[in-house]
Formats: structure tokens, C-alpha cells, sequence
């Protein structure tokens, strides 16, 4: 469904020249949920962006259903990184989230129904009339996340979604996140540092190197498909790929030579 292949981007910059992404290369299928994890730096916003259609690569090609990214798809809802600027200040925060659904819903109604329910569903019930300024900086990256989800994407894309908030609404999240792919067979591609996070949501990790970057590993996720916080995370598979991972990262230079 998702092709990237032998993606490079360099950016140019007043002191020359900074190569973010050498050569990525990987494939997502329908239905898939596909973490890229790796060091700070790695080139995974970079390459968020690219599938975003934000920036075109320097070389290589990001294809969606056969097709170059050349723009924002209407397939997709990102979710970035940058919570502060993802939200419109001027709206309230209902209207935040029905923003996208004007030429998807028709009645008004229908649409305010899924961002009180959306709201309700990342924990802010009753906080639809407020703006992004009036609530926390966790509160607004779980109304862009609440956005997303609500747009129903055939792909989510995430950056670091859950960067800031604390650790129980961080895990109430990644589940329903999960919940909402079951329900709708949505492709993920989530950009993660937390290996645990990447080991528990995912079906395939893909592990990035320093940059500039290239794919030192993909990882395949054989945990059961209905994952739980407690019994997932306990499992002895969870801490092989877990380790798995881990290992790739901190010792890059044993997978090029192997
Ligand atoms: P990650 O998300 O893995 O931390 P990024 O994609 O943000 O990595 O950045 C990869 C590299 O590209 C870094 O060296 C960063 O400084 C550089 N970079 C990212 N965006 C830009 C930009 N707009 N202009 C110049 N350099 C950039």
C-alpha cells in the first residue's frame, strides 16, 4: 500500500549541506502498523514529511497505492510531533476536530456528535467549547490525536503522539489507537523513540540507523493480534523482540558486518 524506496533527503542549509536520510527502503501493507524507530536525529520526522507530502525527497520515491506522494493525500491524518502548532487557536476545540469532516459529513450535527464522542474518548468530555490556549500542552496533543482518529484515515501517520503526556493517559492512548485500527483496518505508520511502545503496537518495527540513515533492521512482531498492557508486555516473545530491537540499535556495526 505504502512504498518507499531508496528514499535520500539532504537539506541545504547556510553551512552547506546536512544529509538526514542516505537510502530507505520499506514497505507497509494495507492494514499493517509499522513503527520506525531509531536514534534522535535519524531522519524520522524527515521521513514522516515526505510521506506527509510535505517535501519531496532529494532522490528515491514515497508511493501510495502505486502512485507518488507528491502532496497531503486525503487518505491520511498526521499527527506531528509539534502538538503547539497542530491545532488551529483561533477554534474551539470541537471545531478543531470537525474541521476535516466538512466535505466528508454533511450534517453539522452528525459531525459535532464525533468530536463530543472523540473528546470523550482521549479524556476531555465536556471540553469542546474551550480553544487550544485555555488547556495543557498533553490536553492539545490528544485533541490533534482525537482529530486524527476522528477523520477515520484509510493510513494514520504518527510522530512521537505520545510524547507529552504522563504514562497512564500515554498508555490509554496507544490502546485506543489500537482499538480504533481493529475497527477500522487502518494502515499506522508511527515514529517512535520508545522501544516498548514500537515492541507493543506494532506487527513490524523497522529500525533506522544514525544519521544519515538507512534501514539496519526490520523486526517482525509475532506477538497475538488483541494486545494488553499487563498480559502483552509479559510475555516472553514482548522481551525478545524488545531485545531484539535494543540490540540493533546499540550495536549497529555487528548488523553491517553480518
Ligand atoms: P529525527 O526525527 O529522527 O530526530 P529529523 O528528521 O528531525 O530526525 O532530522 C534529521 C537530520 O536532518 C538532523 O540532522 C536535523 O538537524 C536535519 N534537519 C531536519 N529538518 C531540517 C531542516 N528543515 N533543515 C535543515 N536540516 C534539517
Amino acid at each position: 500500500m505504502i512504498r518507499i524506496s531508496h528514499l535520500s533527503k539532504r537539506y541545504q542549509t547556510a553551512h552547506g549541506v546536512t544529509e538526514a536520510i542516505r537510502d530507505i527502503s520499506f514497505d507497509v501493507a494495507q492494514g499493517e502498523f509499522v513503527s520506525v524507530v531509531g536514534p534522535s536525529g535519524a531522519g524520522k520526522s524527515t521521513l514522516l514529511k515526505a510521506l506527509a507530502g510535505l517535501h519531496q525527497p532529494s532522490s528515491g520515491a514515497v508511493q501510495y497505492q502505486g502512485k507518488a506522494i507528491t502532496g497531503p493525500q486525503k487518505d491520511f491524518a498526521v499527527v506531528f510531533q509539534d502538538y503547539a502548532r497542530s491545532l488551529y487557536p483561533w477554534l474551539t476545540l470541537e471545531r478543531n476536530i470537525t474541521l476535516p469532516l466538512d466535505n466528508l459529513i454533511g450534517s453539522a450535527k452528525e459531525r459535532s456528535r464525533i468530536a463530543t464522542d472523540f473528546l470523550a474518548r482521549v479524556g476531555l468530555a465536556g471540553m469542546g467549547k474551550k480553544r487550544p490556549s485555555q488547556i495543557s500542552g498533553g490536553q492539545q496533543q490528544r485533541v490533534a490525536i482525537a482529530r486524527a482518529l476522528a477523520y477515520s484515515p484509510k493510513v494514520l501517520i504518527m510522530d512521537e503522539p505520545f510524547a507529552s503526556v504522563d504514562a497512564q493517559t500515554r498508555a490509554e492512548l496507544e490502546d485506543l489507537v489500537l482499538q480504533l485500527k481493529q475497527e477500522t483496518e487502518a494502515t499506522v505508520i508511527l515514529v517512535t523513540h520508545d522501544i516498548d511502545e514500537a515492541t507493543y503496537m506494532s506487527d513490524r518495527i523497522v529500525v533506522l540507523s544514525r544519521a544519515p540513515s538507512v534501514v539496519l533492521k526490520e523486526v517482525v512482531v509475532n506477538l497475538p493480534p488483541v494486545r494488553d498492557q499487563i498480559g502483552t508486555k509479559s510475555l516472553p516473545q514482548f522481551s525478545s523482540v524488545r531485545a531484539e530491537v535494543l540490540q540493533s540499535i546499540r550495536n549497529p556495526e555487528a548488523l553491517v558486518a553480518a
